[in-house]
């Protein structure tokens, strides 16, 4: 209690000085997290083995390569961004200017979970220092290595008065959430997402909470179910399905289920061969729990493919059931996280979206078809954070584009401007003239004019 509420005073102090508003200096801290992590990769791709089992490739395409395109992304564009941006005066206003301010709001909590724990722990850390505020960063307990190797290379990167890491689990976060921070970040399951909200309510503090919940992954009729079944494969068995905006369940035409199970089958077997549990290339469960709540899931129905497990090393294989109770079966309540892949299918894309529509808006959705009519029809009609059509996960991959939740599956977005914007106050200025005044608008007018 006392470490933290002495990083918080430093980082304030920190802040009230004015040392984080140079841009020269944030550009050289974002360079110097850049060395920190260079200097360590190998010591983290080691980490990220030893805690997910996640392949050299893997890591560095999901969690390391990303950091870096992130870090290179916002440097470049940073300048534009913090500079105030002029808007039109209204004719009300004549004479005086307008103009938007992007300030920091000063000390951010950030709280990362362990599927992705550099990248997810990384990414927010960017756009904190990027707009100019102090931050502590909370990594995930489950994730121990990682979180270890992480709180080295802000050490190097950051003074603890800039960026500290502070490691621990729920009572941690529940110890740092009763300090008074301007904004915190947060990235977990919605069931946390709710505690979080509502300790930060206590402090009136605004939040971001990138959340979780489950990603439909719809295929029509008229889709490339070749290309489809790989795409769907690699989103799905990344990580071992514990990737927040996997494909949760498969949706698939009726006409083409079939088919598509078939290409599915022949995905995975292509990456990760004919015994994917002793595949170097898949990942593993992160913690028993977990794993024995997966292992349950892939016997909620009838197997379609895999169901293998080993519980010494934590592994399932990818697994594809149809649900015995449909849309009631247990698989089908929570978010799955883990690599069974439940198979729904329905007969009119109506149906579809108007299930898909019922139930809690979704991270993430995934829909494969050429039909422009399909297309528009689930994009105007079905609500979700973000999505692809015709792929799987990428739309997380560029900076282009905002990546958050809608309803219960998050609030706010981040990556790239949507990062520098999430961390900055938006701070609106209007600056008279003083050259002329208007009489009236004061109450010693005779007429007056409707200013608002
Ligand atoms: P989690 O919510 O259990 O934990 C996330 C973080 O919250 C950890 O640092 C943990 O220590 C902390 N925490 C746990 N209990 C807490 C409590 N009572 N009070 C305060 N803090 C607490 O999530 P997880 O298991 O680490 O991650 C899996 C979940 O995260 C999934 O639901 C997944 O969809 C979601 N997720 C979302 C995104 C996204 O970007 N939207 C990314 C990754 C994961």
């Amino acid at each position: 209690m006392a470490e933290i509420a002495g990083i918080l005073k430093a980082q304030r102090k920190w802040f009230g000085s004015g040392s984080t508003r140079s841009l020269d200096g944030r550009m050289e801290r974002l360079n110097a997290l850049h060395r920190a992590i260079a200097a360590r990769e190998a010591k983290l791709l080691q980490a990220l083995m030893e805690d997910l089992g996640k392949s050299e490739q893997e890591a560095y395409t999901t969690e390391i390569g990303i950091i870096y395109h992130e870090i290179r992304f916002v440097r470049k564009h940073l300048r534009r961004w913090a500079k105030p941006r002029k808007v039109k005066t209204a004719l009300t206003h004549v004479g005086s200017k307008g103009f938007i301010m992007p300030e920091p709001y000063g000390s951010v909590l950030i709280i990362s979970p362990w599927n992705y724990p550099f990248q997810l722990t990384m990414g927010p850390l960017i756009g904190a220092v990027a707009a100019g505020n102090t931050a502590i960063v909370k990594p995930s307990e489950l994730s121990p290595h990682v979180s270890a190797v992480i709180a080295e290379i802000v050490a190097d990167a950051f003074p603890p008065e800039c960026a500290a890491v502070v490691q621990g689990g729920p009572e941690t976060s529940e110890e740092l959430l009763r300090q008074k921070f301007d904004l915190v970040f947060f990235t977990g399951s919605t069931r946390v997402g709710r505690i979080v909200m509502e300790a930060a309510a206590k402090q009136l503090t605004p939040v971001i909470l990138e959340l979780g919940g489950k990603s439909p992954c719809i295929v029509h009729k008229d889709a490339d179910l070749k290309l489809a079944a790989r795409r769907i494969a690699f989103g799905k068995f990344t990580n071992a399905g514990q990737t927040c905006i996997a494909p949760d369940y498969l949706y698939v035409h009726r006409d083409v289920k079939v088919k598509l199970v078939a290409e599915l089958k022949q995905a995975i077997r292509e990456f990760y061969g004919e015994e994917p549990l002793k595949s170097a290339k898949y990942g593993r469960i992160v913690s028993e729990r977990h794993f024995e709540r997966l292992v349950r899931f892939a016997q909620d129905g009838r197997l379609l493919a895999g169901g293998e497990y080993d519980a010494a090393s934590l592994r399932l294989a990818p697994t594809l059931i149809e649900p015995s109770e449909g849309w009631d079966a247990a698989v089908m309540q929570e978010e799955i996280f883990g690599p069974v892949f439940p198979v729904l299918e329905y007969r009119e894309l109506d149906e579809a979206i108007r299930e898909i529509a019922a139930r809690p808006k979704p991270l993430a959705l995934y829909l494969f078809t050429s039909d422009p009519s399909a297309e528009k029809a689930v994009l105007e009609r079905v609500s979700f954070g973000g999505g692809c059509v015709n792929d799987t996960l990428m739309h997380i991959a560029t900076p282009h584009l905002p990546f958050g939740g809608v309803g219960e599956s998050g609030i706010g977005s981040y990556h790239g401007s949507y990062s520098f914007q999430a961390f900055s106050h938006e701070k609106s200025v209007l600056k008279q003239t003083t050259r002329f005044d208007f009489a009236f608008r004061y109450p010693s007018s005779e007429k007056g004019l409707a200013i608002l």
